[in-house]
């Protein structure tokens, strides 16, 4: 989509610090870290919300999951621990509408989230 501001980042028209990538995937740190850790892992294929999945485009989020796990073995924060989060429309704390999840970690994670 064209004023995507993550499908410009997938372009590489806005500028990102790239953690990984594949054909489906592109990670990158988020640029406001909540942690010592804070990347974003956004498929490739502009979906906007987790509301606007279905089985034809799904696929990818159990791809990303796999990803996730492996950034956090390279990041070295899976024995410790970390979190994956997508949030989801405005209550939700949504603020790009292309999906993503967050993986935080580096620090204890406080849960109930606010
Ligand atoms: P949301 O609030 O939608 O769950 O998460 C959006 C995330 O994208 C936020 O954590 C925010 O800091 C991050 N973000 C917004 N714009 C940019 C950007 O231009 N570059 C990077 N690296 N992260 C961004
Ligand atoms: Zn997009």
């Amino acid at each position: 989509m064209t004023d995507c501001i993550f499908c410009k980042i997938i372009e590489g028209d806005i500028p990102s610090e790239k953690v990984y990538e594949d054909e489906l995937v592109y990670a990158f740190n988020d640029i406001e870290p909540a942690a010592p850790h804070h990347v974003l892992i956004i498929p490739k294929k502009h979906i906007s919300s987790l509301n606007d999945l279905n089985e034809e485009n799904s696929k990818v989020i159990s791809h990303i999951f796999i990803i996730a796990s492996k950034i956090a073995k390279k990041l070295g924060v899976d024995k410790d621990g970390y979190r994956v989060v997508s949030n989801c429309g405005e209550a939700g704390g949504q603020t790009v509408p292309h999906v993503h999840f967050h993986l935080i970690a580096g620090r204890n994670l406080q849960w109930p989230p606010g």
